[in-house]
């Protein structure tokens, strides 16, 4: 049987087979490879779950999602940017990857291109390639110091066939967001061109104090051509109960929700409705926890640029600190193998967040602060070892 070669693995594969064989022998394995919060999920939405579950709330729910939660999405995003969007202009799906896997197939025609940014979120890639394989990727490199490269980004653009650039603020890996002439210029951009602009936005709720993000929704002139995702993986530690929506115009979800009808039916319902309580409660746990992100980030940044072997950009926001380790002359894969094999520290290759990124590696931020700390601590004697 041949099967496709256009959706390939991972490239992070070689290290990922050294993970494994490094649990087959038990030994010991410090990670700072999580892609999700290090708090539990709040007891309202447990309770909300529960709820649901013994009134048997478990048949199939509407494909589009629970309107009661598309409703509370629409207020949020209106209160937040005087928008007027309604249930009907919002839909849930099994988490934002799914809500992008959507959009995608629902924008794409054969030969078109999606712009997007690297370093790129990993599944970026193949969701392009999955929901149109003669679609183009067309990438456009973060500066060295993470800021957006406006020139690159107006040449990719303007190119033709471009049916959609997909950005994603805050930024994973890098902790980046943009600054506000840099969001007018890509608002610019998108209405000129007359691309639709896909917003992922799942870190919003992680912006670090002293840094402000405003989402493209403040921008009237773009919301006939605006998709923005969201969800609560990384806000309300939910990430395996799959929830994500999208908010944008509505042929746009129409289009959308049709496919959700082939592809999965609906969303499970009363996860939704754990998702609702998001709404009905305040989210205290989250300033804490992002003060206590913001110190983890600036200590682990301390520490990098005291390594000879390794420098990096102090992040804005979420769980990420992305490292230059050039100095190595290693590629990540070997890099995060070595450092694997001396020290037990797992942190994901940068070349998964795009090829041009080969010579960075990632390290999340959501873990224990002692955990943190021993982490460093080898780091440091991992660096002087370094010949
Ligand atoms: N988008 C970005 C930029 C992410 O980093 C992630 C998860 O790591 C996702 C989307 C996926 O989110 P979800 O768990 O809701 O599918």
């Amino acid at each position: 049987m041949q099967f496709t070669k256009d959706i390939l693995d991972m490239p992070t594969r070689p290290f990922a087979n050294a993970v494994e064989a490094r649990k087959k022998q038990g030994l010991e394995i410090l990670s700072l490879g999580r892609g999700e919060p290090d708090f539990v999920m709040p007891a309202y939405i447990r309770e909300a779950m529960i709820d649901a579950a013994r009134q048997c709330d478990t048949g199939y729910g509407a494909s589009q999602g629970l309107p009661m939660l598309r409703a509370y999405i629409a207020d949020s995003l209106n209160s937040t940017y005087g928008t007027a969007y309604d249930a009907s202009r919002v839909i849930i799906a099994p988490g934002v990857k799914s809500v992008l896997h959507l959009a995608l197939c629902s924008l794409l025609d054969a030969g078109d291109s999606v712009v997007f940014l690297t370093p790129h979120f990993g599944n970026y890639p193949a969701l392009v390639k999955m929901a149109e394989p003669t679609a183009k990727a067309v990438t456009v490199s973060l500066r060295q110091d993470y800021t957006l490269d406006l020139p690159a980004l107006e040449k990719a653009v303007s190119q033709p066939r471009v049916k959609c650039l997909l950005i994603n603020m805050p930024h994973n890996p890098t902790g980046a967001v943009l600054t506000q002439e840099d969001m007018d210029a890509v608002a610019r951009l998108c209405s000129e061109h007359g691309v639709y602009l896909i917003s992922d936005e799942v870190y919003e709720k992680l912006v670090y104090p002293g840094t402000i993000h405003r989402g493209f929704a403040a921008y009237p002139a773009l919301l006939g051509r605006l998709l923005v995702l969201g969800g609560y993986s990384k806000s309300h530690a939910m990430a395996g109960l799959r929830i994500g929506y999208g908010a944008g115009p509505a042929d746009l979800i129409a289009t959308m929700n049709r496919l959700a009808q082939h592809l999965y039916t609906g969303t499970c319902t009363f996860a939704q409705a754990g998702a609702c309580a998001a709404y009905t409660h305040d989210a205290l746990h989250l300033p804490p926890y992002v003060e206590q992100l913001a110190r983890r980030a600036e200590r682990f940044h301390a520490c990098a640029q005291s390594l000879r072997h390794m420098h990096g950009v102090p992040p804005h926001a979420g769980f990420f600190y992305f490292a230059d380790i050039s100095a190595t002359r290693m590629d990540s894969n070997a890099y995060c193998i070595k450092l694997l094999e001396e020290t037990g520290i797992a942190a994901t290759p940068g070349i998964a967040f795009g090829d041009s990124w080969d010579r960075h590696v990632r390290f999340s931020l959501a873990a224990p602060d002692d955990v943190l700390a021993q982490a460093m601590e080898r780091l440091a004697r991992f660096d002087r070892a370094f010949s």
